[in-house]
């Protein structure tokens, strides 16, 4: 740990060395809040066939021209068609079916008139109160119809051959539901990241667990596992492994099968017990990477490397690639602020990359600062104090934020009442009420949602 490196640096250090997993097709469901990585032609028409937008009668429009409230047509009902029915009566002049919303249009039938437009049929009431069988009889329409009236035509959504996903979207609820109407049962997409999130400390014990003496509840390893969940990752929560380098490298060892990305939070400033700064320095990686076809491409080198970043909190961090795919690792400080911010700066950018994810990085906004007194900052170091962001009042042109608790990182209580990232720069040494800030909004769009 020689030099100071600044946050950019540190960040562009790692966003240049995690690369976007590979592509796999996947069944829709698991698609979700995935990047699609091919464009999407749209197969067939939708709607696949003509069909109707309403309950009611399948009907020739020129039958009904004449129709009025004083004066009904009477048709004569000779049959009808529900949704997925497969065999269509023709509709010939002088006559009409009844008909269900998303039925096929039947053959002879040019327009629908909605069942409100007619006497319900039969002059025995409404269409929805009759059996197939009763489908019959006559039916009084009132209003005349024109051509197309309530018929959805094939095609009128999409036509075949039409882009129905773009490469690059991010398969939300309607893309998946768009995906479905199509047929399409699975996607090749960029996967989702598995994290595994191991925590160190001989002093944690899992919540619901009573504590003894100088012990603590291991709340990173919940903070990070949620936090990973929230930035589209799969996490596995491995909790924590006490402060023995051996055990904490056979755990890693163990669990480096199912990650695309590691954290670990605790033991890497510079005390006794820094479990993770001692396992990982000089460990000898397994080096081999599995041989593919064609020219061996030199992997790029396995280790961690522990620095020393010119911010507050988070000041310890540690980055590498390790194991025999080069997996990423992230070893975060272990106070639970200097986790979450670090989780945020560092970790999120690296899981949006493996995800093909863009942005990468949390939208910025400028704040003016809200707080009774000014605020010291070290110089050189920039800080991330949390706080309370509020959108531009009417007439501001921009929004405003208060601290939420003071700059230390044990602060746990007032992190969970921030939704943003003050960013004081390395240059400010104190921060004045109503001076202009950057500010890190951390909701996932942006608003708060309580
Ligand atoms: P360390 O970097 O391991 O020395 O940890 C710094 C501080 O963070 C100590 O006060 C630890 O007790 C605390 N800490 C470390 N890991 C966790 C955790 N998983 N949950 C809550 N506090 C933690
Ligand atoms: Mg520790």
């Amino acid at each position: 740990m020689s030099r100071t490196w600044s946050v950019d640096e540190h960040l562009a250090d790692i966003l240049a060395r995690v690369r976007p997993l590979e592509p796999i097709e996947l069944p829709l469901p698991e698609a979700q809040g995935c990047v699609l990585v091919e464009g999407i032609e749209v197969p067939t028409a939708l709607p696949p066939f003509d069909n109707s937008s309403m309950d009611g009668y399948a009907v020739r429009a020129a039958d009904i021209a004449g129709a009025s409230e004083e004066k009904p047509t009477v048709l004569e009902v000779t049959g009808e068609v529900a949704a997925g029915s497969g065999a269509l009566p023709t509709v010939a002049e002088g006559t009409a079916a009844r008909i269900m919303t998303g039925a096929a249009l039947p053959p002879g039938a040019d327009a629908v008139v909605p069942v409100e437009w007619t006497d319900g049929g039969t002059g025995e009431g409404p269409a929805e109160s009759m059996t197939a069988e009763e489908a019959r009889g006559e039916v009084g329409v009132h209003r005349p119809a024109e051509p197309g009236a309530h018929v959805r035509t094939r095609g009128s959504d999409v036509e075949p051959g039409a882009s129905a996903l773009t490469a690059g979207t991010v398969l939300g609820a309607p893309q998946l539901g768009l995906l479905a109407a199509l047929g399409i049962a699975t996607v090749r997409v960029r996967p989702r990241p598995r994290v595994v999130v191991l925590s160190t400390g001989a002093e944690l014990v899992p919540p619901g667990e009573a504590l003894g003496p100088g012990q603590i509840h291991d709340s990173n390893s919940y903070l990070l596992t949620a936090a990973a969940r929230a930035a589209g990752a799969i996490p596995y929560r491995v909790g924590a492994v006490p402060d023995d380098p051996e055990e904490f490298r056979a755990t890693l060892e163990d669990q480096l099968i199912r990650a695309d990305l590691v954290v670990t939070s605790g033991g890497v400033s510079v005390g006794a017990y820094d479990v993770v700064k001692e396992a990982l320095t000089d460990w000898e990686f397994e080096t081999a990477v599995p041989q593919e076809e064609g020219p061996a491409e030199e992997p790029p080198a396995a280790g961690v490397e522990f620095r020393r970043l010119a911010m507050q909190p988070g000041k310890p961090q540690g980055f590498g690639l390790i194991g025999p795919d080069r997996t990423p690792i992230l070893t975060l400080p272990g106070n639970p602020v200097s986790a979450y911010v670090s989780f945020e700066l560092f970790v999120r950018p690296a899981l949006r990359t493996l995800s093909g994810l863009e942005p990468v990085l949390r939208p910025a906004v400028p704040a003016r600062l809200e707080c009774p007194e000014p605020l010291g900052s070290p110089e050189g170091k920039r800080q991330y104090l949390r706080g309370s962001y509020a959108p531009p009042s009417e007439g501001a042109d921009i929004g405003t934020v208060r601290p939420e608790g003071g700059s230390s990182s044990h602060l746990v209580a007032a992190l969970a009442r921030a939704d943003a990232l003050i960013v004081l720069p390395e240059k400010v040494t104190r921060a004045r009420p109503g001076e202009e800030f950057e500010v890190l909004l951390l909701e996932e769009s942006g608003v708060p949602s309580r």
